[in-house]
């Protein structure tokens, strides 16, 4: 205890920030950021275990060194990983992870036996701590504002990278779009490209499924789904998420959006004069009678999710914008955009082809307004005023 009083601190440091439910760190422009603060982490550590070691010693044990410098730190990552990915439900394990602290090891075991054990002062020591934390605090920048209260919500986004480039786009967008948006919201979120991995318990951590450019193709998922749903789970969807036709064959999910099956529309991409259908829902209630949405692809169903009595429409294209389209052309008929079906938490919006969707402050606020609305209906009650 007493020959090893930082590095016992520091363990303790370690082990509190690998249980502790933090809310996932913003993406920064530093590649595999994660992963370098981690190698780092157990690096910095290492090297104080070297220098408490070799205060206390005059000569070099190589096996003790190697078993307290360097083997028992990685074991420690490598059961810290598996608590994580076992004991807590907030973090989850990864072994890539532990292959960046045992690296950081032994950077740490390399530079002990190269540096440290022959120029050991306390100025050397400073300087390399020093500039262990200023790299460990780097990917830290922009850390979420609200970090302190922990996360209020789980939201699963899922995509595909195999469909058409302005989908992949659109993905791309909306993918930086909610992950700024966890910042303030607190809550956290994973992003996957198949949700067949995922057990009805799993999935019913989540408040919310964000559908951003893909429906789900295989029985497991849509059966999965459909669970999900049926007991309470939140869905928002984007554009491609719900197109539909003859050669869909999910009934349940045609009868979810309300029945609606894809009949045409515009093209090329282009913004739309749109208004909304009630001023009486919250999603619509802060936003304009009429406003133009940006640039998409937009959908015309048949039928009209507005003939069933369970959907209720918020958004619609407005009449004005016919004849809407240069190649393909929509001359008429019922536009609605934007709805939910009441029998379900969910929203469906038809926006989403390219990359100009995000670029408008009132869209980006009914964004915000769906995303909001769908989480605060949760079962588990609304998260947004814990
Ligand atoms: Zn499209």
């Amino acid at each position: 205890m007493k020959t090893y009083p930082l590095s016992l601190l520091i363990a303790c440091v370690i082990i509190f920030l690998s249980l502790y439910p933090f809310p996932e760190l913003p993406e920064v422009d530093v590649p595999l950021a994660d992963k370098w603060t981690h190698m780092v982490m157990y690096g910095g550590f290492c090297l104080i275990i070297w220098y408490e070691y070799l205060k206390a010693h005059k000569s070099i044990n190589k096996g003790k060194i190697t078993l307290y410098g360097w083997f028992c730190p990685i074991v420690m990552s490598g059961l810290l990983e598996l608590a994580q990915a076992y004991l807590t439900s907030c973090r989850s394990g990864e072994w890539m992870d532990l292959l960046a602290n045992a690296i950081g090891a032994t950077l740490a075991y390399v530079l002990g036996w190269t540096v440290l054990s022959k120029v050991i002062s306390p100025k050397t020591v400073a300087t390399l701590l020093l500039f262990m934390v200023s790299i460990s605090a780097l990917p830290q920048e922009g850390y979420p504002a609200n970090y302190a209260r922990g996360p209020r919500f789980k939201a699963l986004i899922y995509y595909s990278n195999n469909v058409e480039s302005a989908h992949k786009e659109f993905a791309e967008q909306a993918l930086k779009f909610f992950h700024k948006l966890s910042y303030g919201e607190g809550f956290l979120y994973d992003k996957t490209t198949d949700l067949s991995q995922y057990t009805d318990e799993q999935l019913a951590e989540y408040d919310v499924q964000i559908w951003l450019n893909n429906s789900v193709h295989g029985e497991k998922e849509r059966k999965a789904f459909e669970r999900y749903m049926e007991n309470g789970g939140g869905w928002i969807g984007f554009h491609a998420a719900a197109y539909n036709d003859k050669n869909t064959r999910w009934p349940w999910f045609v009868n979810f959006l309300g029945g609606g099956v894809f009949y045409c529309n515009n093209w090329p991409p282009q913004p739309a004069l749109v208004v909304t259908d009630t001023d009486q829902h919250t999603v619509t209630k802060s936003l304009p009678r009429e406003f133009v949405i940006p640039s998409s692809e937009w959908y015309q169903w048949n039928p009209s999710p507005r003939k069933n009595p369970d959907v209720e429409v918020l958004l619609s294209i407005s009449p004005k914008n016919y004849p809407l389209g240069i190649k393909d052309v929509v001359k008429f008929g019922d536009f609605p955009i934007v709805w939910t079906n009441k029998k379900y938490r969910m929203v469906y919006l038809n926006g989403g082809h390219g990359d100009e969707c995000f670029s408008d402050a009132t869209t980006n606020l009914l964004y915000v307004n769906v995303f909001r609305w769908v989480v605060s209906t949760s079962p588990k009650g609304n998260p947004f005023e814990k």
